[in-house]
């Protein structure tokens, strides 16, 4: 049996995505800014799927700006916002438990001259809104905080973040990547200025992604050439991407309360059973406030990597929040920033499911972890000293 728990990382194609998107490798090949009719058919497809992607999120079409994907968006908020705005000020807020995508441009940034406040967090991976309201200072440009951690699926309290940013006249980011999809978005009355999506997360192919820029607010570009995006981002569109992102979009926003309710349920028996049939399991996570379909466990005693790889045989793919950087076994710095030990950050392995998957698999995969980890634990020298 094949299953597949790591929708965090990355959603299949939908069928009705990919039929959607089959013209556009084929006939419908134009490029969107030609004035001629292979140009317009396309330019008024790609049109429609903006629309759809900014009903997703209630933004106007024209606060969407199509990028490479989910990455692209945050560096383009976060660098663009901090470009225009370098007049008042270099200091930048953020939270200890981002993607790398707006860690990684946090800490570049600092390198530049740029003063940066990393948020902490609590045991359950949340802020703390006094510290953040206590965190501005008179050159501070903007706030990053994500909607939902992609590692534990823990959510952030988004209208309060940006009220308070708002009520300092600071303007707010948000990284909506892992939300989008799963749980209502409303830009119009979440007090954000920007919001980052990406479309591999929600079944649509990989490579495309959108910044909604709130109207008015003018941020600086990264990529210079044409007149792509209204000017905002040069390069021929990514049409395929585009087409495939709008219907992944309207398919997400028709199903997501169905959606919602299923995978909450597949979670949940899923963390459940867990728990029930496995001692010394950590659920990693703020569990009031969680994605339906994440789970995050540490199974004490164990490395996540080992679990990995025997779930990985019996033909289950999941991740650990662990990242093999420069030969060094890092444990996740999501993890580390709640405050949990080395060897339990270690032993963390991310399930996180999505289109396609069903009870059985869930039941599949609870059959399966008993054995491996009481295998990986009799070899542990963990187990050992825990049990003297
Ligand atoms: C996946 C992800 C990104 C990056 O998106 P890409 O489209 O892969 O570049 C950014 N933020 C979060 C929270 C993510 O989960």
């Amino acid at each position: 049996m094949r299953v597949y728990f790591d929708h965090n990382a990355t959603t299949p194609v939908r069928p009705e995505v990919f039929e959607a998107i089959r013209p556009f490798l084929t006939e419908k090949f134009g490029n969107p800014s030609s004035l001629h009719w292979a140009g317009e058919e396309v330019a008024i497809e790609v049109d429609k799927a903006r629309k759809e992607v900014a009903d997703l999120i209630n933004a106007q079409p024209k606060e969407i700006v199509f990028t490479a994907g989910g990455s692209e968006a945050d560096n383009m908020a976060i660098k663009g916002a901090l470009a225009v705005k370098k007049e008042k000020g270099k200091h930048f807020i953020t939270t200890a438990v981002e993607h790398p995508a707006v860690r990684n441009t946090a800490k570049w940034l600092q390198k530049n001259g740029y003063d940066v406040t990393f948020l902490q967090v609590d045991s359950r991976g949340r802020i703390d809104l006094d510290e953040l309201d206590a965190s501005f200072r008179d050159d501070t440009v903007l706030v990053s905080a994500m909607f939902a951690n992609n590692e534990t699926g823990t959510v952030f309290p988004v209208k309060e973040i940006g009220r308070i940013a708002k009520e300092h006249g600071v303007l707010f980011h948000c990284d909506a990547v892992q939300a989008a999809g799963k749980l209502p978005i409303d830009v119009s009355s979440l007090n954000v200025d920007m919001l980052s999506i990406s479309g591999h997360k929600l079944n649509a192919p990989k490579g495309v992604g959108a910044l909604f820029i709130r109207r008015g607010l003018k941020v600086e570009h990264l990529i210079h050439g044409g007149h792509q995006e209204r000017g905002r981002r040069a390069g021929t569109e990514n049409v395929v991407g585009i087409i495939g992102f709008g219907e992944a979009a309207r398919l997400a926003k028709v199903e997501m309360k169905k959606d919602y309710d299923k995978l909450t349920a597949l979670r949940n028996k899923l963390e459940k059973s867990i728990l029930e049939k496995i001692p010394d399991v950590l659920v990693n996570g703020d569990k009031e406030n969680r994605l339906p379909n994440t789970l995050n466990v540490s199974f004490r005693y164990v490395e996540g990597e080992g679990i990995l790889l025997f779930l990985n045989e019996a033909g289950i793919a999941a991740s650990s929040g662990s990242a093999c950087t420069s030969g060094t076994l890092d444990p996740s710095h999501v993890l580390l920033a709640m405050g949990l030990a080395h060897e339990d950050a270690h032993g963390s392995v991310r399930f996180s499911l999505g289109y396609g998957n069903d009870e059985a698999q869930v039941d599949y995969v609870i059959e399966q972890i008993p054995p491996i980890i009481e295998r990986l634990r009799k070899m542990s020298p963990l187990t050992a000293k825990a049990r003297g």
